[in-house]
């Protein structure tokens, strides 16, 4: 199959081969969806072979990662509002080809093999043709009680300017998209400043969760990382900074900006953090 399904303590994890991880929770009335991811598969057919319950669909933010899947849905997607104008950019043809290109040769960072990322049955066409689906704007204090589950919003901007992350209230889960993380990317024009980034990631903090969960790493982030995660963009020097290479957004020559001094070489440490920031975001 080509979605992965795990069973988590009070959700489900929907992850595919280019280790996008969508989040379902179902609830006795209602049930949940944060992020649609590329949605190069039938995402569709597997949240419905988990649950028939009436489906609200959250977007952490807007890019084309979490979004892509929305048009599989005839329910409205729940987006930032400064978030709506990157998502519709990110769900043009010409991205949705790039991304579908890029992911028929996915690299396997740890064996240095390529594979092809994409489902048997993909239709580039289909796929290049599909929009944004119903986007809602959302804010701040929204809640959604699903029966025994209630998610409430928080907006958490910086990697974008219309971030967002879900509170799973009965579990003190905050699910952040790419919000915040060891490598997070920050150099891009739908970015805040670095203040805006911190002062999110302090919010984050402050709201206390047992775990932080991003959208791209199956581990959970305890609190305590994101001090870390804090002192990295406080600390962040774009001239120390290690160029890095990437298929998206040379144009702002993107750097890495470690913390201690560290390089992409001990990314996988597990007190490697970082910003990535561009060259407008210098200090
Ligand atoms: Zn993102």
């Amino acid at each position: 199959m080509y979605y992965q399904v795990e069973k988590q303590d009070g959700y489900y994890r929907i992850g595919s081969p280019e280790n996008v991880f969508s989040y379902l929770f179902v609830g006795s009335k209602k049930a949940a969806l944060i992020d649609t991811g590329y949605g190069f598969g039938d995402l569709k057919s597997v949240v419905r072979s988990i649950t028939d319950k009436p489906l609200i669909i959250i977007n952490t933010h807007g890019h084309c990662d979490h979004t892509g899947g929305n048009a599989q849905f005839d329910e409205v997607c729940y987006i930032g509002e400064k978030d709506i104008e990157v998502c519709r950019e990110h769900s043009e043809a010409s991205m949705r080809k790039d991304n579908a290109e890029r992911a028929k040769n996915s690299m396997n960072y740890e064996s240095g093999e390529t594979y092809n990322g994409l489902p048997d049955a993909f239709d580039m066409e289909a796929y290049c043709a599909r929009g944004t689906g119903t986007l809602q704007s959302i804010s701040e204090g929204a809640c959604f009680e699903l029966g025994g589950v209630t998610l409430k919003i928080y907006e958490t901007p910086g990697h974008t300017k219309g971030g967002i992350s879900v509170l799973y209230l009965e579990k003190n889960l905050l699910f952040i998209g790419d919000a915040t993380g060891m490598f997070v990317w920050l150099f891009a024009k739908e970015t805040t400043d670095l203040e805006t980034y911190i002062a999110a990631v302090r919010k984050m903090y402050d709201l206390d969760a047992a775990y932080y969960i991003g959208s791209h790493n199956p581990n959970p982030i305890r609190r305590e990382e994101l001090l870390r995660y804090i002192r990295a963009a406080e600390e962040a020097d774009y001239e120390k900074g290690e160029p890095f290479e990437s298929f998206f957004g040379m144009e702002y020559e993107p750097r890495v900006c470690a913390l201690d001094g560290k390089t992409l070489r001990e990314m996988f440490q597990s007190d490697f953090a970082s910003v990535v920031i561009g060259k407008d975001k210098r200090k």
